[in-house]
């Protein structure tokens, strides 16, 4: 017996809650990775045996929404988030990715946003929130001002 996690939006939710997973659905043996990498409406779902050993899950069929054991909303309370530290680790990232091609934008000082919102981390994120004008949301932007996914490696 095991209990895997599927995360993802409050939208979505809804439609898996009337229509269950569809074939190809992710899901997670860990929490903190389903809410991550899915979003914070949780679901714990049932099955007969673990189906695999690895940490992420591809189930190849539909599962019907009676294998649903819950749905959870996790909804965190940041106390303390250093913008600096996020800088520092944008830089490292464009280093790694983009090398010399790429600066971080200093409008939004690399968060990709403008408002004063906790930081991008996913992609779902993206559509929610304003992303920067200057960096499309990237928190970086080219220097010869062409689309930074052109100089992705
Ligand atoms: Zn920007």
């Amino acid at each position: 017996m095991a209990i895997w996690f599927h995360g993802t939006t409050k939208e979505n939710a809804d439609i898996i809650l009337e229509n269950g997973f569809k074939a190809g659905t992710f899901f997670g043996k860990h929490l903190e990775d389903s809410i991550h990498m899915g979003g914070d409406c949780v679901f714990e779902v049932f099955f007969e045996k673990s189906p695999t050993e690895y940490w992420e899950y591809v189930c190849p069929e539909a599962i019907p929404k009676t294998k649903i054991r819950s749905l959870i909303g996790y909804s965190p309370k940041v106390s303390f988030h250093s913008d600096q530290v996020d800088y520092e680790i944008k830089k490292i990232h464009i280093k790694e990715d983009y090398d010399d091609q790429v600066v971080i934008c200093g409008t939004c000082r690399g968060r990709g946003q403008m408002e004063n919102y906790p930081p991008l981390t996913r992609w779902s994120e993206r559509e929610k929130v304003t992303v920067c004008d200057d960096c499309n949301g990237h928190g970086a932007r080219t220097i010869d001002g062409s689309d930074i996914y052109d100089h992705k490696r």
